[in-house]
């Protein structure tokens, strides 16, 4: 045969590549560079593959030839990207009587007839493409089976089995490149990311048996434990056995070590195990991964088919990055780039251990990583007293509200019919680092009658045990196994290494102590979003927010910002100590009204006890307060322009929290951000009245400071006209969950209901709250950001939406200039990797 582009041997320096005969032809191409002992190899090409799949075959006697006569071949597939998968592989090729005869001398009959027995079954269902039923009567293995096999296949297909091995090697090439090309193939392999004309390379392998006399066998072998990454050489190994047999459910395989059932192939066949060590050492150091190593040992000595990558969990997929960095095999930035950020997030959440068992009641929108167990309960006081009693409750409800917090806090995970990405019970979930799945609408919440019923007709109820895993939306019954969040000392290392790569910075949006410690502790670069409102979410002080927003005189809107004003000041406080001289961005309060009016009888009756009023009055207040689209209404600035004293008791705050601060260490210089601007006027209003705080606080205390003021760009028209209200201001930070809100029209808080379906008929490519559309709404930000920037050149750019945490959003944010992005504490670390990425 003449060495062609399509059909090659495997040499040294043959003309082969990943991209045109596959990733296992290019693997073992490597390996034999290696001086491995890789069985003689001819790669097809995925040009030479698609033209037999259109039954133009390539020259099938020269490639026959180039084995020695008489040899039995196997051939495996060779895509581009092994995840691809492909037709499994046909194995001895080219048995037939005369070679069976043979065998029987040399190997004996049992190893014969196994030989050619494997051969004929796959052969009939791979390439005749017989019935697999047609063998169930069929007695066993040996001769005997063989015999009424080949009988069977005979009659069947009214023909004898084909004994020219030409012919038989060209109709199992034929089968397998057809199978490839087939629709189901086709749809499974564009699942894992494929393109639509993915090619299929074929290789052609000398068969080593695996049976026979001496030490044969076959197996896979590795030197790390694939779900924690630590050096551990495991594998599988089968005496006798052929391809992937002893990885096979029920056989009897053989660990490669310490085996309890007999002896391992450290003990039957000693050299053998310590070749195949040195091989596997050897594909680490050379290939630059840790590769699992395929194997067949025939009378004692090792062979080589294959070197796949090991896989691995995430944890895993970090410390075997930073290893090889550690060892010097990769450098510190390969091994950054080696690890998806997506699969951080699962590094630090407890979750659903990969090999338990998930029965699967439904599934909702995975809104807060992590896995959580614990009894169902319906109501916040209930995950209250669960909590006290020491047992983790679930807390279902149709959606959360604000007096759900104390519920949230007390129970181990958050379950909603109702909500998408950006919904109260989302945010909240993410803040806390608090496992939660919104829009689980495939569940009927039956409520009142404390069930929960699943597609599927089974009923939970009050008290039964469910694991919800917030990672990927499924409510699981039960509790299967989990394993604990892995922030070890390889991810410590990695993260280093990413920050030393990176160029934009990165926030967390964090709105009390307990979240501005994971910040820190997650090495975030300062504060990018605290909620104020938010701190009213804490048990105990939700009646003050409340009594503020009730408040109709200003005596007594005054006498409540008189006692929220020390609680302010506290929490600001301790933020900026917390933040020990990083940068802490203040947004002024922005409540939209819903989450912050009481819905239930005992949230009305503390409203009342509160204010000395009825339960009657609180209620109509109430109503009469209520609004149509409270996300689109008295919300944000608005409020701080209608009643202006609100804004100034929180620039109070800041300042003398400031001042305090900054008496135990560095000058504090406090961020102070105005929300849901729309007009420049708005800007004026709200930052003279900050203005003139900040001189009434300096002549009381006799002190100085300085302060930065910023505009949260979140409506389309602050984008627009960004150039208006720039000047006045120090930094404009891109709020695009209620951007994405306003441009799509979309509510946030109930397009959780159909963003399914619209995802799965590709309406919209992803759910826009939580992967920024960079068409639509990136384009008014990149507007937004150039308009500001053309009127004040010094302005800080950043993004606080829910997007920050994404690794494609941070991608535009840097494309666009952004100084950085601010996210959930949770996901701060996953954002550091993914714009190391971006850097690198
Ligand atoms: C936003 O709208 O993007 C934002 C960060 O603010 P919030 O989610 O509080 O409305
Ligand atoms: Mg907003």
């Amino acid at each position: 045969m003449q060495n062609n582009p399509h059909t090659t041997l495997i040499t040294p320096d043959a003309p082969l590549a990943a991209s045109t005969h596959g990733g296992r032809a290019k693997c073992l191409q490597r390996l034999v560079r290696l001086d491995m002992p890789v069985p003689r190899t001819v790669a097809l090409s995925f040009d030479a593959v698609h033209r037999i799949a259109a039954d133009e075959l390539p020259d099938i006697v020269a490639i026959v030839g180039q084995f020695e006569p008489d040899t039995l071949l196997c051939v495996r597939p060779s895509s581009e990207d092994p995840d691809w998968g492909g037709p499994g592989a046909v194995l001895n090729v080219g048995m037939n009587d005369a070679r069976y005869a043979e065998f029987c001398d040399t190997l004996g009959q049992d190893a014969a007839a196994a030989l050619y027995l494997r051969f004929v079954q796959s052969y009939s269902f791979h390439v005749a493409r017989l019935d697999p039923d047609m063998f169930d009567g069929v007695a066993g293995d040996g001769a005997q089976g063989l015999r009424e096999t080949l009988h069977a296949y005979e009659a069947e297909t009214e023909e004898r089995f084909p004994q020219d091995p030409a012919a038989q090697l060209a109709a199992v090439l034929r089968s397998m490149a057809r199978a490839w090309e087939g629709t189901s193939a086709r749809l499974l392999r564009q699942a894992k990311g494929a393109p639509a004309d993915a090619g299929l390379g074929l290789v052609v392998q000398e068969m080593i048996p695996g049976l026979g006399q001496g030490e044969c066998g076959s197996g896979v072998l590795q030197l790390v434990d694939q779900e924690t990454g630590k050096p551990q050489i495991t594998g599988r190994y089968l005496s006798q056995s052929q391809g992937r047999d002893a990885l096979g459910a029920g056989t009897e395989a053989l660990f490669l070590d310490k085996d309890k059932r007999g002896p391992s192939l450290a003990e039957a066949a000693p050299e053998a195990f310590a070749d195949l060590k040195d091989h596997a050492a050897l594909m680490r150091h050379k290939l630059r991964e840790e590769m699992q190593v395929e194997f067949v040992i025939g009378n004692g000595r090792v062979h080589i088919l294959d070197g796949v990558r090991v896989s691995r969990s995430s944890r895993a997929a970090v410390r075997i990055a930073v290893q090889l960095a550690r060892d010097g095999i990769i450098t510190p930035q390969e091994a950054v780039m080696r690890v998806d950020p997506h699969a951080v997030t699962e590094l630090l959440h407890r979750q659903v251990a990969p090999d338990a068992v998930r029965d699967v009641l439904a599934t909702g929108i995975g809104a807060s990583p992590g896995a959580a167990t614990g009894r169902i309960v319906f109501t916040s006081a209930e995950a209250q007293s669960s909590a006290a009693r020491g047992e983790a409750s679930i807390l279902v409800r149709r959606e959360t509200s604000p007096e759900d917090i104390r519920g949230m806090h007390a129970a181990a995970g958050v379950l909603t019919e109702r909500g998408g990405i950006t919904s109260h019970a989302a945010v909240i979930g993410r803040g806390l680092g608090l496992p939660c799945i919104v829009g689980a609408s495939a569940l009927r919440f039956v409520t009142g009658k404390r069930q929960l019923i699943a597609p599927d007709g089974r009923v939970l109820r009050a008290g039964d045990t469910i694991t919800i895993d917030g990672g990927n939306g499924e409510v699981l019954a039960g509790e299967p196994a989990t394993i604990e969040a892995a922030l070890d000392d390889a991810f410590q290392t990695l993260m280093g290494w990413a920050d030393e790569a990176r160029d934009i910075g990165i926030r967390a949006n964090a709105d009390s102590p307990a979240d501005a410690q994971t910040a820190r502790n997650f090495d975030a670069q300062g504060i990018g979003l605290c909620r104020t409102e938010h701190m009213f979410f804490d048990p105990g002080r939700m009646t003050v927010m409340r009594e503020m927003i009730f408040a109709q005189t200003s005596a007594g809107r005054a006498a409540v910002l008189e006692r929220l004003l020390p609680m302010q000041r506290d929490d600001f406080v301790q933020l900026f100590r917390i933040m020990q001289g990083q940068p802490v961005c203040i947004r002024l309060f922005d409540p939209p009204l819903h989450e912050f009016l009481p819905n239930t009888k005992s949230g009305q009756r503390e409203l009342a006890e509160a204010l000395n009023l009825p339960v009657s009055d609180v209620v109509r207040r109430i109503e009469a307060m209520e609004e149509y689209n409270p996300m689109l209404g008295l919300r944000g600035v608005r409020l701080g322009v209608t009643v202006p004293e609100i804004y100034d008791m929180q620039a109070r705050a800041i300042f003398e929290a400031t001042l305090r601060a900054s008496e135990d260490g560095e000058p504090v210089v406090p961020e102070i951000m105005i929300p849901l601007v729309s007009a420049r006027r708005e800007v004026e209003l709200v930052k003279r009245r900050v203005d003139a705080v900040a001189a009434a606080v300096r002549a009381e205390k006799g002190k100085t400071f300085d302060f930065r003021l910023g505009v949260m760009v979140e409506t389309p028209r602050a984008c627009l006209r960004a150039a208006e209200f720039a000047p006045d201001t120090s930094f404009l930070s891109f709020g695009t969950n209620d951007l994405t809100q306003m441009t799509y029209g979309l509510s946030r808080d109930d397009a959780g209901r159909f963003m399914s379906d619209y995802v799965q008929q590709h309406v919209f490519p992803e759910d826009p709250f939580h992967v920024l559309d960079t068409d639509g709404v990136g384009e008014l930000v990149q507007l937004g950001a150039a308009r500001g920037r053309a009127s004040n050149p010094g302005i800080t750019l950043s993004i606080c939406g829910e997007h920050g945490g994404n690794p494609e959003s941070i991608a535009f944010c840097r494309t666009a200039g952004f100084d950085y992005v601010s996210c959930s504490p949770f996901r701060v670390p996953v954002a550091r990797l993914a714009a190391a990425q971006l850097a690198i």
